[in-house]
């Protein structure tokens, strides 16, 4: 093995919430080659082992006990290109964001509404990230990924990531697999995805194409959410709610002014809203943990207050949409201890 593990490595940098955190052992990925021996290297002393991205998706507690593997898995590929698509190998260490600025600048489609998600190419599957109407499953050729349990590696087509809203078999399966490398297989033919609100204007714009959709989300994104670097958060906080007709019918007696879409597994509410009735928007604890003013459903940590008053903000506002729609509001991050 190339690289040893760290013991007490600050994680408080490494997680766009802030929130102070020591991991008990820590490793830098750069090769791929290395993880298998890393692997052995916390079995043989009975320890758990999590990949670490951008920390975009994460509420650390002050300790994380066993070994952290931070991802920085490097490489961008192009592995085959037919007349009309484009296949990518991209390392597990890519920043997204800007793998998707690189990716559309070379003529590829069907990321540009994906710009601006922080976080790295490796996280992108765990929970099939997306936003203004597209996810990665549209776009995903394949993962190659480290089997901690079988101790050997992996690929999944589009079919065995078992890709839904905001889910995979990488987040059923937590804590599995260590992904090294996706690909993606993009079009060279653009076909926009505008039927979000705030993008539909697009619609009219002459010899519209990928790059201008990608520079609307880019400056929609930055109008509403706020960036982390400058106030700590970990983007939507809560998933929206997937209910059923009979639930849809149930509320919409009492609140007839319910936003809702139609899914094909259900009806989804928009969780922002359901927490902005509560009259949550823009409010906060003590230490400063809230609801974001401009959007309820971010939840910010401006005094880098620590994971447990994260949980205590969490449980105010999943009680406060209980009690008005009976809906039980699951938090989007994962939680490590
Ligand atoms: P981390 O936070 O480091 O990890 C998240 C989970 O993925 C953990 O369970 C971790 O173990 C696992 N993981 C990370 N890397 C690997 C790997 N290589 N192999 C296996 N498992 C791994 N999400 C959206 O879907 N849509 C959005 O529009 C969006 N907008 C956001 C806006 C803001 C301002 C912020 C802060 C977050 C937003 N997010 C959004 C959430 C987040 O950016 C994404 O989920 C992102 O994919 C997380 O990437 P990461 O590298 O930071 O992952
Ligand atoms: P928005 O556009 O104000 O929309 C509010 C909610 O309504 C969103 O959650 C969205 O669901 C839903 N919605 C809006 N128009 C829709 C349509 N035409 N069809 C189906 N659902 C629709 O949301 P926003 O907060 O500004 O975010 C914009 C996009 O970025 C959303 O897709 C959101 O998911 C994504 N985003 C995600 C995160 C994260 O951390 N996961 C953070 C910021 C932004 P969906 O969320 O299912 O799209």
């Amino acid at each position: 093995m190339t690289i040893d593990p760290l013991p007490q490595v600050d994680l408080s940098a490494a997680n766009t919430l802030a929130v102070p955190s020591t991991a008990a052992w820590c490793a830098e990925l750069t090769d791929p080659r290395d993880l298998p021996a890393l692997v052995r290297w916390a079995s043989a002393r009975g320890m758990a082992i999590r990949a670490l991205g951008g920390g975009s998706n994460l509420v650390l507690n002050e300790q994380v006990s066993g070994l952290t593997v931070k991802v920085a898995i490097r490489g961008k590929t192009r592995v085959e290109t037919e007349s009309d698509r484009q296949r990518w190998r991209l390392g597990a260490g890519e920043s997204w964001h800007q793998t998707v600025v690189d990716l559309v600048a070379q003529g590829g489609s069907g990321i540009e509404n994906l710009a601006l998600i922080p976080g790295t190419v490796g996280a992108a599957p765990v929970q099939n990230i997306g936003a203004y109407g597209v996810e990665l499953a549209d776009c995903l050729y394949r993962v190659e990924a480290y089997d901690i349990l079988e101790e050997r590696w992996r690929y999944f087509t589009r079919e065995a990531c078992q890709f839904g809203y905001r889910d995979s078999v990488f987040k059923q399966l937590e804590n599995r697999f260590i992904i090294t490398a996706v690909e993606l297989e993009l079009s060279r033919t653009f076909v926009p995805k505008l039927s979000y609100g705030p993008l539909q204007a697009l619609a009219t714009k002459p010899d519209l194409n990928a790059q201008d959709v990608m520079e609307a989300v880019i400056a929609i994104r930055q109008s509403r959410l706020p960036d982390p670097n400058h106030l700590p958060n970990a983007g939507s906080f809560f998933k929206n709610p997937v209910i059923s007709f009979e639930q849809y019918e149930a509320l919409l007696v009492q609140h007839d002014d319910l936003v809702v879409y139609e899914q094909p597994e259900g009806w989804k509410l928009a969780a922002g809203w359901l927490i902005d009735q509560c009259g949550l928007r823009g409010r906060h604890n003590d230490d400063g943990v809230g609801c974001y003013e401009r959007q309820a459903l971010v939840l910010v940590n401006p005094n880098r207050a620590a994971a447990s008053s994260i949980l205590d903000w969490q449980a105010h506002v999943q009680d406060a949409v209980f009690e008005r729609f009976q809906v039980l509001l699951e938090p989007e991050p994962r939680f490590w201890t």
